[in-house]
């Protein structure tokens, strides 16, 4: 019976190409044969994600199917085996969308760029001698169907939300306020042990460009060393409260490591998402803003805000991409 699921598992997950027909019929040394040939489509194919919609176009079936053939007994069993796990996993993660109340299966990004894009400030929103200092962008240029997710503040801690984003797999990138942050850094170590890049959002969340120089690096830079000691890392990435900065805040940063500062083109909320731009629409590259927020302050939950936000984004024929892989 395993057996039989398995194999099933492997043709549902298998390229287009795959001739389902042949697979079905061939004899039992082929059979075993072609599903180590899944098996390394199926290898080639997670490295873009998980699902189907994976890999480039056409990608998978000539050069590593003659791979395929090749390989000796005990590297077919393991691929095997990996397939497996392959399959399990997928299942696993389609009952998560379902369990979490996805209006549609999230749609896979695909594979990171090999050559990260060039980022540059967007017009208008340059300081003098920008090319010297971190460029401050909402958009990353991008032809990828995708769309970032970054979270800020870090007022609410919900576990609950730490739980649904592993499940999905559904990448985003935090900018941390210490003042909220310093009530229960474990949370966030929970977060950057699942993968999540914890960023640069200041100690205390001040209107910087009120601020002299001196008391803005003390803002930005202080916090680079609070995440340095509580999380291991100096971030590359910041953001400023309210999006606010002038001339110093660059500088500021520039002088404690900060190499980008991302801004936001859209923002998601739990019942909708409000758009920079006049076409109030999502393009690719676009960085989503939203913040770690409770029912204290705003109608629902985290995963309320997750699943508004997917609806929106997967409707539109977006994926959700890490944004550490495109800057
Ligand atoms: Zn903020």
């Amino acid at each position: 019976m395993r057996q039989v699921r398995q194999k099933h598992k492997s043709v549902m997950n298998a390229p287009r190409s795959t001739p389902r027909r042949v697979l079905f019929r061939a004899p039992r040394r082929t059979l075993r044969r072609t599903r180590a040939v899944l098996a390394v489509s199926l290898a080639a194919g997670v490295a873009a994600g998980c699902a189907a919609s994976g890999g480039g176009p056409g990608g998978h079936s000539g050069a590593q199917g003659a791979a395929g053939a090749r390989v000796e007994a005990p590297a077919a069993r393991a691929l095997d085996a990996y397939a497996t796990r392959l399959g399990e996993a997928h299942t696993a993660w389609t009952a998560a969308v379902r369990r979490w109340g996805l209006a549609k299966r999230p749609l896979t990004a695909p594979p990171p760029p090999a050559v990260k894009p060039h980022i540059g400030a967007r017009p208008g929103f340059e300081v003098r001698g920008q090319k010297h200092l971190p460029p401050v962008f909402t958009t990353v240029p991008t032809t990828d169907r995708v769309v970032f997710l970054t979270i800020d503040d870090g007022a609410e801690k919900d576990p609950e939300f730490l739980r649904m984003m592993t499940e999905l797999r559904i990448p985003y990138t935090a900018f941390l306020s210490d003042f909220l942050v310093k009530k229960d850094y474990g949370y966030f170590e929970r977060m950057r042990d699942k993968g999540v890049t914890l960023n640069n959002h200041t100690l205390n969340h001040r209107f910087l460009p009120a601020l002299s120089y001196e008391s803005q690096r003390r803002e930005i830079c202080g916090m680079q060393d609070v995440i340095r000691d509580q999380y291991g890392k100096r971030p590359r990435l910041f953001r400023p409260p309210y999006g606010d900065y002038n001339r110093d805040t660059l500088r500021a940063a520039k002088s404690c490591g900060v190499k980008a500062v991302p801004l936001w083109n859209a923002e998601a909320f739990t019942d909708r998402l409000d758009y920079r731009e006049w076409d109030r629409d999502l393009h690719p590259g676009d960085i989503v803003l939203t913040h770690f927020q409770g029912r204290g302050q705003w109608k629902g939950t985290m995963p309320d805000m997750v699943r508004t936000f997917m609806k929106v984004v997967t409707d539109k024929g977006f994926a959700v991409a890490r944004l550490e892989d495109y800057l």
